[in-house]
């Protein structure tokens, strides 16, 4: 028999990949098994025991899945899914970023939260094809889930998580944001994310209209 993933001839014992895996019933040789890509790491309530999840290994018994989800044929990101837990907040964890430690105290206040009104629930780590970006997503068992929205928006209120500060100098450094900002008044530009759609609203003409407000007199 050959492994799925390696395709190479399984000489002793055939393992089959764990339910939730991308690998999920195939026949896999033991390398391939026990050494699968890790996709994301769950964590549950006050407990700081890791449940990795890997492309072959499931180390939450399957009570969370992971899907990849692509963005382009390069790019993209594991997802983890749960029947009994639903999702409350996605979040992305840029390694080096500013935004990274309030994110840190976002999850140490949502667990307090949690754990004061007796919300079960869950966290998931996920990776995604830039080692530098991470998704943080938090879970509530599904029939606590009315009260635990009302305990994330209290969470993001105690560490200023709206603050357009922390979303800034993610894909445009502080200089470029400036200058759009300046150049089109009239879009408010706070965030990278303001700033990326009033690129992707004029595409390639984006330059074009960047030199017509810069020779209209607009300081630069
Ligand atoms: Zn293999």
């Amino acid at each position: 028999m050959k492994c799925y993933n390696c395709e190479s001839k399984i000489e002793r014992d055939v393992y089959t990949g764990d339910i939730g895996t991308p690998l999920e019933g195939r026949s896999l040789c033991e390398e391939c098994y026990e050494n699968g890509d890790p996709c994301a790491v769950v964590f549950y309530n006050q407990d700081d025991t890791p449940h990795r999840i890997s492309t072959s290994r499931n180390e939450t018994d399957g009570e969370f899945r992971v899907k990849w989800r692509s963005t382009d044929p390069w790019r993209g990101f594991y997802r983890a899914y749960s029947d009994n837990y639903t999702p409350l907040n996605s979040a992305q964890i840029l390694n080096g970023h500013p935004s990274q430690e309030m994110l840190a105290e976002f999850d140490e206040r949502t667990k307090e939260l949690f754990d004061e009104n007796g919300i079960d629930n869950a966290r998931a780590f996920s990776r995604s094809s830039n080692p530098n970006v991470h998704h943080f997503d938090i879970y509530a068992r599904n029939d606590q889930v009315p009260i635990a929205e009302q305990l994330v928006t209290e969470a993001k209120k105690d560490v200023d998580y709206d603050n357009p500060k922390w979303y800034r100098n993610i894909l445009f450094d502080e200089s470029t944001l400036n200058i759009l900002t300046r150049l089109f008044p009239e879009r408010k530009i706070q965030t990278d994310f303001d700033a990326a759609s009033l690129v992707d609203e004029y595409g390639p003409e984006i330059m074009d209209e960047v030199r017509k407000r810069v020779g209209r007199g607009s300081v630069v």
